[in-house]
């Protein structure tokens, strides 16, 4: 066996590594050894690959044997081309040692700079660079760093030391007034060794040994760090928040140093090759001058725009944009970079894929096909289901002028856009626990630090006193499309007393403010948000999605109001429409439906139900209206009758006297509804086995609106859904029976509608026997919560007791997903794989749909569409989401890759065949009929006369897939 290869060198303009190598090197390795090998200016260093850290971890915390070797021949090289050693008295070698994952997360781990300065070494480069301020400045940071990052020593302590010195010796010197601040510039060289001075004591006390003066032993004092800092609780909290699993480990890049803190032509800075909250093509970002490193990220101080750059230092400035070209045209994509000018050069610190605001993510996949640098198919495959969710998050609505002009409190930076309204929470942990309460939450801190993630991922929006719009807060924002406001200086917050101040106005913690993340107000209390306005670009794009998708976007609705919401979402017509919902509509309808219901003669029961009649024709009539031609699936009654009826004496005596019958005779019916597992009880179709009246009455509705709305010159498509359907014959039962009633109205009505009967799909049975099923239903819609709830035997009103344990990575890792959020693909994916096979085996123009939660997941909806589903049906405002899932599923179909996790994800399946659509349309339908003939529910069913229903069906079927 090969020897595995740990270390990976650049310089030079050549490296041994490259972009594609993120994996194995982390996203900051195979920046800087892509960076490298385009000729971009890039210290030279060496990447330690993510394997190590993995092995580290697997071995007991013991590195691999060989790596220290490959370390020591790498530093020799390193020094080789820099003529520098490290650790030489004279003209030292300094490195940063810098985490780097494959997946970015911001700030998550460590990286300690300077490394290499000791005493003596600290002279040498005084003396070699004629700027002993300078040296002792550095020091003074490694010190720092290596004290609290590699050694845990907390970083307040050396941060009050170096404020004591500023404080005392510094401002007396200067003779500065109160109100006048001492920068970290201020302090001079005789403070700096004071300083130094401390801060080696403040390491001795708490380690027991000397700042170490063997730079080996510093590098991987400092090499443990990072790999420590890989499996520290904010990280592990980070990677569980963002779903980011099965990622090995860090990898360790040493970097030779570059100084941004040499005087005022050096500084250093972070920068997007595109505005990232706007997506416009211009140059952002921010420059510190006369800094090191995290000085920007951490948002200590806050730094100039570019644009002043441009002024102060124009050719320090133009090299960076060169860059800039270089990269976008190199990588195709807007980039996020982080670099140094070091007395006036340049040099590129870090390169990696920009996160950006959902608008951003929009416009700037758009703008690069308009500039050829990337396809359409590469822009739809860029957008994210949070792209999606993050527009349409709301905007302060601006009608509301004078709360706008009397609530006015404080502006800061406008750092990640959209509106946000919530409590002032001071600590992460207060905002989670009152978002755990469903309370909206706005975290509120000077600064934020990884520590925060947990809080910022539950509140409504961030504010931060401090930073730019590049620090920890507007980056970890920006990637959740969460309103974010950093860098409001007037912002005096008390966090002992929980409290902040402007001014003289005091906000407490529990006091809501509402943030304006577009603008950077801040105002106080609760100010009314609006859905915001859809970027050009979105409709641009989402035009290319749809016209990329094969299969088409439903919604499910169940009122006018939702309908005609969807339709602009752009829903192609309703594949579930519950008709219960209706019934609690008004008083007058939940009292028909428990009249109905307590009824103990079909006479009753009939004369209830005729007064729900119009209701739900009125209803139905606005559906159909609504979407104006498309099909609409409604769904028959399907919840336990219990659910409708009053459970306390004082609703059942209210019931009583309303229906004219005795109290007794209420409470006794409702006590026979009782079921102890109402789920798996008397509901759905079985309910129109028991009660056929409650069917009649439905499908009079059904087609009696439809006959009105088609009078008035609309096109109507009603699509009669039985529910919980087990069996052929139960189905074929009520199919009869919907028929008999739709006919019986079209011929009153002498109307000639076309409408289709079929079922859902969410009993396990039923899907098992769904070749039998389909010789009498002329849809499936599979119901995914359903089957999922049987197929697992998991009640999901029960659910959260326990399910979080199976999802959890951490506990034991058995879902991935919570089976209800995302389809379980293996599980209840493969039931309905098969029922699509065998559905289309007996009836090849099935028409096939899905209209649980997960129409409007992206994941199970590229399932479906693998699977060749017809459509996929989503709540309202996931249309969007789906529409684009679908068209991305079927770029990945269209993409060689693509066909590899196709048969992936069908393996469990043990299916030979993706396109199942193909294979099935290919087949001339009559070649399939035998086998119905054979059947055993043929022989139980005089409803094989029926037959010629089907033999008619492929007419029907091709109007619906040709209209748009
Ligand atoms: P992060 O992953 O948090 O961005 P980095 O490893 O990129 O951490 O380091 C943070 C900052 O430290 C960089 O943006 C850069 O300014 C500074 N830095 C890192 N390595 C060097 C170096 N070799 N020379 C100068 N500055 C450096
Ligand atoms: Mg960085
Ligand atoms: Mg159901």
């Amino acid at each position: 066996m090969a020897k595995t290869k740990f270390v990976y060198f650049f310089g030079n303009r050549a490296a041994e590594g490259d972009g594609t190598m993120k994996e194995l090197l982390g996203g900051k390795g195979a920046g800087l050894a892509e960076m490298t090998k385009i000729g971009l200016p890039v210290p030279s260093g060496f990447t330690i690959t993510t394997e190590v850290c993995d092995l580290y971890y697997k071995n007991g915390k013991k590195y691999p044997d060989g790596l220290k070797d490959e370390v020591s021949k790498n530093l020799k090289q390193l020094e080789k081309i820099t003529g520098k050693q490290l650790g030489n008295p004279s003209d030292p070698l300094l490195v940063s040692v810098r985490s780097g994952a494959p997946v970015s997360m911001p700030g998550m781990m460590e990286t300690i700079l300077n490394l290499g300065l000791t005493d003596i070494s600290v002279e040498g480069l005084a003396k070699k660079t004629g700027n002993r301020r300078f040296a002792l400045d550095a020091y003074r940071r490694f010190i720092m760093m290596y004290g609290s990052i590699a050694m845990g020593i907390d970083r307040e302590l050396f941060d009050r030391s170096f404020k004591d010195i500023k404080e005392s010796i510094t401002r007396r010197r200067l003779d500065l007034k109160a109100s006048q601040k001492v920068g970290d510039t201020d302090v001079n060289e005789a403070e700096l060794e004071a300083l130094i001075k401390e801060f080696k004591s403040i390491y001795k006390k708490h380690i027991g040994k000397d700042f170490p003066q063997d730079p080996v032993e510093q590098l991987w004092g400092a090499t443990n760090a990072v790999f420590g800092s890989w499996m520290a609780e904010k990280a592990v909290t980070y990677r569980k928040v963002e779903k980011l699993f099965g990622v090995k480990g860090t990898a360790v890049n040493i970097v030779q140093m570059v100084f941004g803190n040499k005087g005022d032509t050096s500084g250093t800075g972070v920068c997007f090759t595109r505005d990232p909250n706007t997506g416009e093509n211009v140059f952002y970002g921010d420059y510190l001058v006369n800094a090191q490193g995290e000085d920007v990220v951490a948002g200590i101080r806050t730094p100039i725009k570019l644009s002043e750059f441009q002024k102060k230092d124009p050719k320090a400035y133009k090299q960076l944009c060169d860059v800039r070209k270089t990269l976008e045209t190199h990588y195709k994509d807007m980039q996020d970079l982080e670099f140094t000018v070091e007395q006036g050069k340049l040099y590129m610190l870090q390169c990696r894929t920009g996160k950006r605001s959902p608008a951003a993510a929009f416009r700037i996949a758009v703008d690069m096909v308009g500039e050829k640098l990337i396809n359409k198919d590469t822009a739809i495959s860029r957008i994210r289901t949070s792209d999606i969710e993050g527009l349409f998050y709301p905007a302060i609505d601006k009608s509301q002028t004078t709360e706008l002009r009397n609530t006015f409190l404080v502006q800061g930076i406008d750092a990640v856009p959209g509106a946000a309204c919530g409590k002032v929470c001071f600590s992460a942990a207060m905002a989670e626990s009152l978002a755990e309460r469903n309370e909206r939450v706005i975290l509120v801190r000077k600064e934020t630090s990884p520590e925060d993630v947990g809080g910022m991922h539950a509140a409504q929006g961030i504010l931060t006193a401090t930073g730019g719009k590049t620090s920890h807060a507007a980056v970890v924002a920006r990637g959740w499309g969460k309103c974010c406001i950093v860098g409001c200086e007037k912002l005096s917050i008390d966090y002992d007393a929980k409290v902040f101040h402007v001014g003289n106005v005091a906000v407490k913690e529990g006091d809501f403010i509402t943030l304006d993340g577009s603008t950077g107000n801040v105002y106080v209390g609760e100010l009314k948000l609006v859905a915001p306005k859809l970027p050009a670009s979105y409709e641009t794009l989402m035009s290319w999605a749809d016209a990329a998708r094969q299969i088409k976007i439903r919604t499910n609705a169940d009122t006018p109001y939702d309908a005609e919401n969807a339709r602009k979402l752009g829903a192609e017509g309703i594949g579930l429409c519950r008709t219960e919902h209706m019934f609690f509509d008004s008083e007058e309808r939940i009292l028909a439906i428990r009249q109905m219901i307590i009824a103990d003669t079909i006479e009753a029961r009939k004369k209830a139900l005729a007064k729900l009649l119009p209701f739900q024709t009125k209803d139905f009539e606005g559906i159909f209206k609504a979407m104006d031609g498309y099909g609409v699936t409604i769904r028959l009654i399907d919840p336990p009758l219990h659910e409708f009826v009053p459970h306390d004496a004082e609703g059942q005596e209210a019931l009583a006297k309303a229906a004219g019958v005795s109290f007794e005779t209420v409470k006794e019916r409702v006590e026979k509804l009782h079921e102890a597992n109402p789920m798996l009880g008397h509901r759905g179709c079985r309910l129109a086995i028991t009660y056929p009246e409650i069917l009649e009455m439905q499908v009079s509705a059904i087609m009696t609106a439809a006959c009105n709305v088609a009078k008035k010159g609309i096109k109507v498509q009603p699509e009669i859904m039985i529910p919980l359907v087990i069996d052929a014959k139960e189905l074929s039962i009520l199919e009869t029976l919907t028929r008999k009633t739709a006919d019986g109205i079209l011929a009153k009505e002498k109307a000639k509608i076309e409408y289709k009967v079929g079922t859902m799909i969410e009993t396990p049975r039923a899907a098992l026997l769904a070749d039998e099923i389909a010789t009498v239903g002329e849809f499936f819609s599979f119901g995914t919560n359903d089957l999922t709830q049987m197929t697992m035997g998991i009640s999901r009103d029960d659910a959260g007791k326990f399910l979080p344990d199976y999802v959890s990575e951490q506990k034991t890792g058995i879902f991935r997903n919570d089976p209800f959020q995302s389809l379980d693909q293996a599980g209840v994916g493969l039931l309905i794989q098969m029922a699509i096979e065998k559905g289309r085996s007996t009836r090849p123009t099935l028409k096939v749909g899905i209209c649980g939660e997960h129409g409007g997941d992206s994941q199970s909806v590229k399932f479906c569409c693998k699977v060749g589903m017809d459509y996929v049906s989503a709540s309202p405002f996931r249309v969007p989401v789906s529409r684009l899932a679908a068209a991305q599923a079927a770029i990945e179909q269209r993409a060689p890759v693509a066909k590899k996790s196709v048969a992936s994800a069908l393996k469990t399946a043990s299916v030979k065949k993706p396109a199942v659509k193909k294979a099935v349309a290919d087949k001339p339908a009559v070649a399939k009929k035998p086998a119905v003939a054979k059947k055993p529910v043929a022989a139980k069913k005089p409803v094989a006369a029926k037959k010629p229903v089907a033999a008619k069906k492929p007419a029907v079927a091709k109007k619906v897939t040709t209209k748009k």
